[in-house]
């Protein structure tokens, strides 16, 4: 279900949790897949054996995504290795979590930087590519945080909420040339950024139903909106978060 042969993607974030699962999404459903992620090798490593497993191309990319130099430098040479690219997921996240009230400039600063600008640079850094070829996805990694909030995450809902803002602005800005750009919006799902709190029975309560996401799951929503059975979607913020934001 849900094919990308021929497909070339581009995915940030790819080395690890939902990122590697959407890396092995697509990849599996045939579409050649490069990947960028901040710095841990061995997990890019084992990410790219996924993608080559698949019987696709795969590419990994060292770039940390809000330095907007290094993703122009990084797009110009995987669009060269790809021959130009069919869908981008903007996943690459980070947190830094605290009250508001003692929260530093620069844990504000950065999680804007990296989850929200870094976006943005990758997003621009594709516009043209998929303006000439009048066709393309791109999927933006929210959260719930992004749109209910969150106590302790005022620099986490605003980088998630101000991504739901590019993608209805993007959606609208770019649809004229069939290119649409929608959101994913996880509520807790199994990944390293969870493994601190994973264990709490009041926190898997409080989700309807019962359970945090396995990362595959929210990776199948981003095949989904990748492929051509989405066609006729844009500017859609889709929750897989168990019901946690009903
Ligand atoms: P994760 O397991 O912590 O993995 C984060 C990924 O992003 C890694 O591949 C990491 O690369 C990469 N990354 C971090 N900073 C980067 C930067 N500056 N430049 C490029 N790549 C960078 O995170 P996750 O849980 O899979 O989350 C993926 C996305 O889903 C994030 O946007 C997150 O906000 C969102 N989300 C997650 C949850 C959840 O419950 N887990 C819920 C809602 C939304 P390295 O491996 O090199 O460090």
């Amino acid at each position: 279900m849900f094919r990308l042969d021929g497909k070339r993607a581009v995915v940030t974030g790819g080395s690890r949790g939902i990122g590697r699962e959407i890396c092995r999404s697509l990849s599996a459903a045939g579409a050649d897949v490069a990947f960028l992620y901040a710095g841990n090798e061995a997990a890019a490593v084992e990410t790219l054996e996924i993608i080559n497993g698949a019987g696709v191309r795969g590419f990994s990319y060292r770039c940390d995504v809000s330095d907007a130099e290094c993703v122009r430098a990084t797009f110009k040479e995987l669009l060269g290795e790809l021959g130009g690219v069919d869908i981008l997921v903007n996943n690459a996240g980070i947190t830094r979590d605290g009250l508001s009230m003692m929260m530093k400039d620069e844990d504000f600063d950065r999680v804007v930087a990296v989850n929200l600008a870094g976006a943005f640079y990758c997003s621009r850094a594709v516009i043209p590519a998929m303006m000439r070829a009048r066709s393309g996805k791109i999927i933006n990694m929210t959260s719930v945080s992004g749109i209910i909030g969150n106590a302790g995450q005022a620099n986490y809902s605003a980088s998630k909420a101000g991504l739901i803002g590019l993608t209805k602005s993007l959606a609208r800005e770019l649809a004229p040339r069939k290119i649409t750009c929608n959101a994913v919006a996880p509520g807790f799902v199994e990944t390293d950024m969870t493994a601190s709190f994973r264990e709490n029975a009041e926190l898997e309560k409080s989700i309807p139903l019962g359970r945090f996401a396995k990362a595959e799951e929210v990776a199948e929503v981003v095949r989904f909106l990748a492929s051509p059975a989405a066609d006729y979607i844009t500017g859609e913020v889709v929750r897989v978060d168990g019901g946690l934001a009903i």
